[in-house]
């Protein structure tokens, strides 16, 4: 166990440091569906809350507590719920809040999944996401009414790499009783939001955290910090009684355990019934990639810049997009929430349009050409003919998309390797 407030630390050290049974050093992979009770007054304490321990794999696991702790600790936090993908993790931490009827005011700056998780699969089932521009935090309190549930947005979203302003929008939402869900995925370690405000933080694991390409998975992070019952109306999921659980109040429940009512919400309820739950085989892999994050994201934030700076001074790159190339409070933004880099992303845009842009991907020779950012190789796509495909033109050029445009998830080969590929490459077009 660390006390440390490094992450360098904390990766290697929070919520686990031998395992009881074995004394083994790391963490094991308890692949087992189910935990044998000691007796069955135990069996029933852990069923009533009355304990917290493992019952049963979709709900809770060794592998999978080992992560979340160290996750939680380095986010600053008190508790975190894996769970199988990013996704389940973005659609979960609104459905663990808002119900038919109620609404969660959404940055219109985000990753495409989450687009259509929000424009459409939530409004299927009577959620309503209301989008609004961030770069005026104004806009989410103009967005809200009575059911508003919560607000949420992406720390740092591509395509458009404006750092979003956390701490405005949850100084917009605390006095209303409307916690802010940060999507952290593109900017782990160089961002802490619980420290802005934020109520609380979502991850696609897949990304930078694994960094190896190797598993789906997602978090979410709970800061402890935000008063679900200062406007008990605001949050009747926590503050009612739940019939699924025996008529539980959240946040009065769960009083001797700590102030866990959100994710422990999410846990019971949303993981039991829904099952999105993370194999511990893919949490060891996660435990692995966040041993080596700290490292991996200077070298990711390191080589972006220099790749920023070489695709700048490139004559058939019409525009850079890099928060290192912005200014005025899009800048001031990056400069107050990313410490010790800018991130791993860049983008850019050809003068040629969607045939230069495809030219250029098919030309690449060690980027990989993949739906995907954050893994420790280098990454190509073109989004308005992928990932940003199945919006109409306008939401495309909404979310920052242009026919021309290029994402880049600059890895952690040499750098003089990663200049050579798309030296070449744009040579091409
Ligand atoms: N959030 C962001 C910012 C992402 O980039 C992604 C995936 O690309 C997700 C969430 C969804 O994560 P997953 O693919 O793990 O479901």
């Amino acid at each position: 166990m660390t006390n440390s407030n490094n992450p360098e630390t904390i990766v290697l050290h929070a919520g686990y440091r031998t395992d009881p049974a074995t004394g083994a050093v790391a963490v094991p992979i308890y692949q087992t569906t189910s935990f044998q009770f000691q007796d069955t007054g135990h069996a029933s304490r852990l069923f009533a809350l009355q304990e917290l321990g493992n019952i049963y794999t979709r709900i809770m696991n060794p592998t999978q507590d080992a992560l979340e702790q160290r996750i939680a600790a380095l986010d600053g936090g008190v508790a975190a719920l894996a769970v199988s993908s990013g996704q389940a993790a973005s659609a979960m931490a609104i459905q663990n809040l808002a119900w038919a009827g109620d609404n969660v005011v959404s940055s219109t700056d985000l990753y495409g999944g989450t687009w259509n998780l929000f424009s459409n699969t939530l409004r299927q089932q009577g959620i309503e996401v209301r989008f609004v521009d961030p770069s005026d935090p104004e806009n989410f309190r103009r967005a809200t009414d009575d059911r508003t549930r919560a607000y949420y947005a992406e720390t740092l979203p591509n395509p458009k790499l404006h750092v979003f302003p956390i701490k405005e929008v949850a100084d917009i939402g605390r006095p209303l009783g409307i916690p802010l869900i940060m999507d952290n995925t593109a900017a782990p370690i160089l961002c802490r939001p619980f420290d802005h405000g934020a109520a609380i933080n979502v991850y696609s694991l897949t990304k930078y955290i694994g960094g190896h390409g190797t598993s789906i998975g997602g978090m979410i992070v709970d800061s402890g910090a935000f008063d679900w019952e200062a406007v008990p109306e605001r949050q009747p999921a926590l503050n009612q009684p739940d019939e699924s659980y025996h008529g539980a109040v959240w946040t009065e429940a769960v009083k001797p355990l700590g102030p866990i009512a959100y994710i422990i919400r999410a846990r019971v309820i949303l993981l039991r019934d829904l099952g999105s739950a993370v194999a511990p085989q893919n949490a060891f892999q996660f435990i692995q990639g966040l041993e080596t994050l700290p490292l991996r994201m200077r070298e990711h934030c390191r080589n972006a810049a220099a790749v920023a700076e070489y695709l700048g001074k490139h004559g058939k790159v019409t525009k850079v997009i890099h928060p290192g190339n912005q200014s005025g409070e899009e800048r001031r933004r990056a400069d107050t929430y990313l410490k010790g880099g800018l991130g791993g992303l860049v983008g850019f845009e050809l003068g040629g349009g969607k045939e230069a842009g495809q030219a250029f991907i098919e030309a690449l020779k060690m980027f990989y050409h993949v739906a995907n950012i954050g893994d420790a190789r280098s990454l190509a796509i073109h989004p308005a003919s992928t990932t940003h495909s199945q919006l109409s033109a306008e939401e495309q050029l909404a979310t920052g998309v242009s026919d021309g445009y290029v994402r880049l998830s600059i890895g952690i080969e040499h750098i003089d390797d990663i200049i050579a590929d798309l030296d070449q490459a744009l040579a091409a077009v």
